[in-house]
């Protein structure tokens, strides 16, 4: 392998490293007790607060894990053995939380949707009314599929029935709108290398000041030790409560991390979430020419994943076998139930530009021979 060779990353996660972070894992080392980390972790916790618009007496912080870790930390802290947690899925991550859950020998309520389909609020209604669980979970963008699913509207019914409400914010957050508050969402959590283009590594999450007093009211102590979102804040917390010794953080990561969401605030969420349309409008656009297809119906269609439909006899091994060797060029197939049947293009952070998008147009007019491709995507797709 040439460790130096470019690779353009057009998957769902992980996503280019914008080069504000990829400097800041330069900076030179400090303890993880610094006082400078300490100060740098606040400016986090102040930025984590404006991305996840949380609303007043929440716990923000970084886990030292992916954005599994954020997943399997939120169950943890919010559910006792026994407890009922009435999971929506309609996808590989929400039959994740379904393993997950029942691991942790709480009291699971799935409700599946099939595939590709959106997600039925009334049938929500109807099982959170009927078995007035503790918590209700949902994936926000279901990186499996491509679809965006309701979470103001879930988050409604939670506050009905008196539940806890987490979502999964991987593909969403920092890229598109996001309101914890608004939305009445009590735990969310995204990995580093997705919508924030930050190395692998860390999961930011977020505690409504609602979650972190259940998690205070527990008859039991949270299973693992590891995740404790108490022993976290004894890290976090700022004063005497806090400043303490948990685990020895990755430095480089918060730092990179750290920088990543300051470029995310500062370009600001609508810009973010334009590029995400234009550059995944303008991709359909052209290769509708070519015979993919669009797997999602616009309503329920995430911006953030495209997934596309292959055109009829397209070796899907193949050729995005020969995308990556002789181009350059990563693109991930379908996953679980749409292996082998779709693309899934990623649109997150720094995914989402035009040259990139461009260079899978040229290298497809070769492929496929349709010399028009990259004329017809930058006739859409004008964004920098
Ligand atoms: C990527 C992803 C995860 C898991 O994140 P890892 O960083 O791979 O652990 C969870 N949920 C969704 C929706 C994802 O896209």
């Amino acid at each position: 392998m040439d460790k130096h060779q470019e690779v353009t990353l057009l998957i769902p996660g992980p996503t280019p490293i914008h080069p504000a972070a990829l400097a800041a894992m330069q900076w030179p080392m400090r303890s993880h007790m610094d006082a400078d980390i300490f100060a740098y972790n606040d400016q986090i916790v102040a930025d984590l607060h404006l991305l996840y618009k949380t609303g007043p007496g929440a716990f923000v912080s970084l886990l030292s894990g992916t954005g599994s870790l954020g997943m399997e930390a939120g169950f943890a802290n919010l559910l006792e053995p026994g407890e009922k947690v009435l999971i929506i899925s309609n996808g590989v991550f929400g039959e994740r939380m379904i393993e997950m859950c029942e691991r942790l020998a709480a009291n699971v309520i799935p409700l599946r949707f099939s595939h590709a389909q959106e997600v039925d609020i009334e049938a929500v209604r109807n099982i959170a009314f009927e078995t007035s669980p503790k918590l209700i979970a949902m994936v926000h963008g279901e990186t499996s599929t491509g679809v965006l699913n309701p979470v103001a509207e879930i988050g409604e019914i939670a506050a009905e029935v008196g539940a806890l409400f987490s979502v999964d914010a991987v593909t969403t957050v920092g890229m598109l709108e996001f309101d914890m508050a608004a939305w009445g969402v009590d735990y969310a959590y995204t990995g580093s290398q997705k919508c924030l283009s930050a190395p692998p590594g860390l999961a930011p999450v977020a505690f409504s000041e609602r979650a972190m007093q259940a998690i205070a009211a527990r008859k039991t102590k949270v299973s693992t030790w590891y995740s404790d979102a108490l022993g976290m804040e004894a890290y976090w917390a700022v004063g005497a409560k806090g400043r303490k010794y948990h685990h020895t953080i990755p430095v480089q990561l918060h730092w990179a991390t750290g920088e990543a969401i300051r470029v995310a605030l500062s370009e600001g969420i609508a810009e973010r979430s334009h590029r995400a349309h234009f550059v995944g409008e303008a991709t359909l656009k052209a290769l509708s020419t070519v015979g993919f297809g669009a797997f999602i119906p616009e309503k329920f269609r995430l911006p953030t994943v495209l997934a596309v439909t292959l055109p009829e006899g397209l070796d899907d091994a193949k050729v995005r076998q020969e995308l990556r060797s002789k181009y350059f060029i990563s693109v991930t197939g379908g996953l679980g139930a749409t292996a082998g049947k779709i693309w899934r293009l990623g649109l997150m952070g720094e995914n989402a530009r035009p040259r990139y998008y461009h260079r899978l147009m040229v290298a497809l007019a070769e492929i496929l021979d349709a010399p028009e491709l990259p004329k017809l995507f930058d006739e859409v797709c004008t964004v920098a």
